[in-house]
């Protein structure tokens, strides 16, 4: 497969082309909101902002609903059970490659030996256009977490070169997507200076990890007991945004709701979170997880330890969305590892 080039112009021709025939199913772009920025879907490729820093919510939205009906049921002399799952084919324009990395942790977590039926059929159908990240918001550490970059993940990947984006091919879908595109192959040149385009973002990050990722785990382990869990919890309202606007928070919880006829209704699952109060709650009345700091602590955790080592991929790609939506300042899991190893 061969990587191209192609001039901002006539890419907004490709989008505005897959807008109208729908070859690739709807497209979702990341679009301005105020002034932040989300995914939508596009009516036009004048739309897109390609140069964002970090959307409200991750693209992550789109393969697991935030509320998502899962099944159908009716009660009495034939009872019966409609399983219920949403396929939609889409194509997103515009994930940053952290948020890709959170894609390939979902895939893990919801794939496996009895793969999650509602996830995958969003998930596979989907074509992703990402593009790298240049303008790195002031909370986000992904270049320290390996997270800024990704070379798998993705349809095509594209990078702001000035007057044209490099295009990186990363599937057979993708190449023949945008063969149908007016673009030229890409030449060493092209190649070297997306990477040095790529170099140039990488020192824009203003938060940093003051170790290697692979070495959090151990941390962990040795700080178990660190009063640094306890400092940091002290001010948390126990709000759940931090998790909630997080690509690698994989929770949700289910419900079952009858219809005031008692005759039939319906179970969904919403996404839940480590951080709330109810959260590890069970039927007797015990919660494991009743105080804040062993909610602060476990979240820590989940992120540097259990997941790494369950999974192959890092349980936070560094986006800094939990830190953004914090009002309490103590969300941002590099700034809790980095205190860890100083007070160790
Ligand atoms: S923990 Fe925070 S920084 Fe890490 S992936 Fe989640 S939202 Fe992003
Ligand atoms: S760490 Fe911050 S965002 Fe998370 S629950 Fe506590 S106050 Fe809310």
């Amino acid at each position: 497969m061969q990587n191209r080039v192609i001039s901002k112009k006539d890419l907004a021709g490709f989008v505005d082309d897959l807008i109208k025939t729908k070859a690739a199913g709807e497209v979702i772009g990341i679009k301005a909101q105020g002034n932040k920025f989300n995914f939508g879907p596009l009516k036009s490729s004048g739309e897109l902002r390609l140069d964002y820093d970090v959307s409200l919510l991750p693209p992550k939205k789109y393969f697991f609903p935030q509320m998502e009906t899962v099944l159908k049921y009716e009660v009495g002399k034939s009872p019966m059970v409609e399983p219920l799952v949403g396929e939609q084919k889409l194509c997103i324009i515009g994930v940053h490659p952290f948020d890709i990395r959170g894609i390939l942790l979902f895939d893990a977590v919801y794939g496996g030996k009895d793969p999650d039926p509602n996830y995958f059929l969003k998930r596979n159908k989907a074509i992703i256009i990402g593009v790298d990240c240049l303008t790195p918001n002031p909370k986000a550490f992904a270049a320290s977490m390996g997270t800024n970059i990704t070379d798998e993940g993705f349809d095509l990947m594209l990078t702001d070169l000035g007057g044209d984006y490099f295009v990186t091919v990363g599937t057979s879908k993708g190449d023949s997507l945008i063969g149908k595109a007016k673009t030229k192959d890409a030449t060493p040149a092209d190649l070297e200076k997306r990477n040095k385009v790529r170099k140039d973002a990488e020192k824009k990050y203003k938060v940093s990890l003051k170790m290697k990722p692979d070495q959090i785990p151990g941390l962990l382990d040795a700080t178990w007991e660190s009063k640094v869990f306890t400092d940091k919890a002290a001010t948390c309202f126990s709000c759940g945004s931090c998790v909630m606007v997080c690509p690698t928070c994989v929770c949700f919880d289910v419900q079952d709701e009858m219809s005031l006829n008692l005759k039939d209704g319906e179970r969904y699952r919403r996404w839940d979170g480590c951080m709330l109060t109810q959260f590890a709650s069970v039927a007797s009345g015990e919660n494991f997880r009743e105080h804040k700091e062993q909610r602060f602590r476990h979240r820590m955790y989940r992120k540097g330890k259990y997941l790494v080592e369950r999974y192959k991929y890092l349980g936070c790609v560094g986006c800094g969305r939990c830190a953004i939506a914090c009002l309490a300042e103590i969300a941002s899991p590099a700034e809790t590892y980095n205190l860890l190893k100083e007070v160790k």
